[in-house]
């Protein structure tokens, strides 16, 4: 009979969020495929584990993989793990479970945090409806047509980024949403977590005289979802400026974006809204 293979999280940042079932399967399992050895090393000794490990990344060949799972075929149990997080979000893993459901080898999952979610919970962004961009590519072109394909996505976004990377795709964000609310969530669970809820203009501006340095999730406000049509009223007209209003701009701001969007002139927008506040 096949072993199982369980898809184990890991903390993201503090030790403290280690479960005692991750502890018990990690120290129950025959093996142990991790991301990155050593990382997962440093992690099993502080739990005093002593499971061994093999190496299972982002590069592993299909050979490496028929390994894997010839040892679950043969009924050893087996973790997997990545260096922080949810295996498979963002990170290695998912090949490895489709190819074991292929061959009906029993999945489990031992459930951790995942960055992007633990971003979303304390963005206070709208988390009623959200999807989840994981990293924009690195080649200019790719990374454009990834962001205009989100235009008009009225879902709250997820993205993990790189420090070094972040003015810049702040910057594109900026050219391609237009001035929305966006949380940007650093270091998460670690000494020095920040949330900053503000908005892309302000992000762009910040980022140009500072560092930015760590972990950092995004999470961006969707378009407005309201449809905008030629007959559209001022009424309608006006609560889109609320809407932008609720996502974190200022009065002016989001009488601006809405202008552009409706065909109303700001000032019209902005002396009518302040009537009715
Ligand atoms: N599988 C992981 C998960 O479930 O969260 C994500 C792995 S992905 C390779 C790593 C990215 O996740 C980082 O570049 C960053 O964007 C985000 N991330 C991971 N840990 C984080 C933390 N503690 N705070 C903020 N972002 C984090």
């Amino acid at each position: 009979m096949s072993g199982i293979l369980y898809v184990v999280g890991t903390p993201i940042g503090n030790l403290g969020d280690i479960t005692a079932r991750q502890l018990e399967i990690l120290a129950a399992v025959d093996i142990i495929a991790a991301e990155d050895t050593r990382v997962t090393r440093k992690l099993l000794s502080h739990f005093d584990i002593h499971t061994p490990l093999t190496s299972y990344h982002e590069h592993s060949t299909q050979t490496v993989r028929d390994g894997l799972l010839a040892r679950l075929a043969a009924g050893e149990s087996m973790a997997v793990v990545s260096d922080a997080g949810m295996p498979c979000i963002s990170d290695p893993g998912a090949k490895l479970i489709l190819q074991a459901q292929q061959m009906q080898i029993p999945i489990q999952v031992v459930p951790g945090p995942s960055a992007a979610i633990s971003a979303l919970a304390i963005s206070g962004q709208d988390t009623g409806r959200f999807c989840f961009e994981g990293f924009l590519s690195v080649t200019k072109k790719q990374r454009y047509s990834h962001l205009q394909a989100l235009q008009h996505e009225t879902r709250t976004m997820i993205f993990y980024e790189a420090p070094h990377k972040l003015k810049n795709t702040l910057q594109d964000m900026l050219q391609t949403f237009g001035d929305r609310s966006i949380s940007i969530c650093r270091e998460l669970t670690k000494l020095h977590e920040e949330v900053c809820k503000t908005t892309l203009s302000e992000a762009v501006a910040y980022y140009e005289t500072n560092t930015p340095r760590g972990e950092y999730v995004l999470v961006i406000a969707g378009e407005p979802p309201l449809a905008v049509t030629d007959e559209m009223s001022l009424e309608d007209a006006l609560v889109l400026v609320r809407a932008h209003m609720e996502q974190g701009l200022r009065t002016a701001d989001a009488c601006r974006e809405a202008a552009a969007q409706t065909g109303f002139s700001k000032r019209e927008l902005y002396q009518a809204i302040l009537k009715q506040e």
